[in-house]
């Protein structure tokens, strides 16, 4: 079948929005396709020599943001924040794991959320499940989850002033490695691990002072730290309208986000969304569960990546902390005699996802960290090597998962448990969590 930006039409679309008025969803994708991209094809570009490095052994990527972000939580504070744990966790990467670091947030385009259930039911009244944002709205009531297109070109607009203020930020000189104390989040210095922390960041200050005096200059190359972003291609009709062709360039680019991933619930091979992302020359992600057999991972590399370009195809693992050691090294070794390339980054957060008695979704630090040092150690035996993380992370003071240095309790889950949709590392357990992958560099 011959790829056309509407071509996953003719394929069986899971997860999509119900919407109610055809007339209405047509007018707000008309005007979305007239809107000005969010990214260009050049930064799409560089990112995918970035993953080729990665996937070379040149980089790491560290890719984190909320589950899902939200029209309310589009505010300077909490976006600011959120930049800043990504920026300390990629220095202490950096200098533990002695590679460079690429950034990818989920953020600036994370709306659209998989639902287990197109239902949902409460005190005996059953009405759609909220999809993210960009679909409808979290509250309980008939009139908020009725999916509204208008709520695509919402999506659009926060999209793009998260992205506008994201890169102010940096070009204005906040990720500068030179001050590193932009970084700070009030709250966190009271924190166990503040110390630690600290101690690495003199130390990269120190080096970086006697780099300088050693060349006699500023090392421009430090002031400014480049950021990608990433969200889940869920909703086809919103990337189907930001695909677009540029000048000078063969093919299409979804120009809502540098790199899209096709999520877990949605990887069929014979489904729209795989058909929507063969044909975008952004490089792709796709989650890997532990349900996938072989003959479908193949098949996944082969229709999203037919060329084996390096820096094309992101494999995305989310097994589980008690599933990992049984499913990736059949995976890497089928992916590696097969000759495909592609880089492995681990997602430790959704297969590690559990409901208490209270009917409280949770995840234990222990297993996301425990996941995260298998993933590490499993690609290492196979020769093939763990190229980053995909977390879900927030730089507020929440308490969504169980566990780190605070030790939270299911007790401590109430006081600030914050996320519509799945829990999120706080910003110790995030820091945490890179302080562990550096100190053991990796494995
Ligand atoms: C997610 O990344 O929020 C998600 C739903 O993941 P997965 O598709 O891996 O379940
Ligand atoms: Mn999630």
């Amino acid at each position: 079948m011959t790829w056309q930006p509407d071509s996953w039409q003719q394929k069986p679309a899971v997860q999509q929005p119900a919407y109610p008025d055809a007339a209405a969803l047509g007018h707000a994708l008309d005007e979305l396709r007239t809107l000005p991209p969010l990214v260009t094809s050049w930064e799409v570009e560089a990112l995918r020599n970035q993953l080729a490095e990665a996937e070379a052994g040149k980089r790491f990527v560290l890719q984190g943001g909320d589950c899902a972000e939200s029209f309310a939580d589009c505010r300077a504070e909490i976006i600011t924040n959120r930049l800043k744990v990504l920026l300390q966790m990629s220095l202490v990467l950096v200098h533990g794991m002695q590679t460079r670091v690429t950034r990818i947030g989920r953020f600036a385009g994370q709306y659209a959320k998989p639902r287990s259930a197109d239902s949902e039911t409460r005190n005996g009244v059953t009405l759609p499940a909220y999809r993210g944002d960009i679909v409808n709205a979290p509250e309980f009531t008939p009139e908020a989850r009725i999916p509204d297109p208008r709520r695509l070109l919402r999506g659009h607009m926060h999209s793009a002033m998260t992205i506008n203020f994201v890169r102010g930020l940096i070009d204005g000189g906040f990720a500068d490695l030179h001050h590193p104390e932009y970084w700070d989040l009030a709250w966190a210095k009271r924190s166990p691990l503040a110390t630690e922390y600290q101690l690495r960041v003199d130390t990269i200050g120190n080096s970086l002072r006697f780099m300088e005096r050693l060349a006699g200059t500023d090392l421009h190359e430090f002031n400014r730290i480049d950021f990608h972003t990433s969200h889940e291609a869920l909703v086809l009709w919103y990337e189907q309208a930001q695909t677009r062709q540029v000048p000078r360039k063969p093919g299409w680019y979804n120009l809502s986000t540098h790199f899209p991933w096709i999520g877990m619930r949605t990887a069929d091979l014979d489904g729209a969304h795989v058909e929507y992302c063969r044909g975008i020359r952004n490089p792709i992600g796709v989650k890997i569960g532990p349900s996938i057999t072989d003959d479908w991972l193949l098949g996944l590399c082969r229709t999203l990546n037919p060329d084996n370009e390096a820096g094309r195809l992101v494999l995305i693992h989310r097994m589980g902390a008690g599933k990992i050691a049984d499913h990736l090294p059949r995976l890497i070794e089928c992916v590696k005699k097969a000759g495909h390339r592609a880089l492995w980054i681990c997602d430790p957060m959704h297969g590690n996802t559990q409901t208490l008695a209270s009917g409280v979704k949770t995840r234990r630090f222990d297993d996301i960290a425990s996941e995260v040092r298998q993933a590490f150690a499993i690609h290492a035996d196979c020769g093939s090597r763990l190229g980053g993380v995909h977390l879900e992370l927030t730089g507020e003071d929440v308490t969504e998962c169980l566990g780190g240095a605070r030790d939270l309790s299911e007790k401590d889950l109430e006081r600030a448990y914050r996320s519509q949709v799945d829990p999120r590392l706080n910003y110790e357990q995030a820091l945490e969590l890179s302080l562990q992958m550096a100190s053991s560099r990796g494995v």
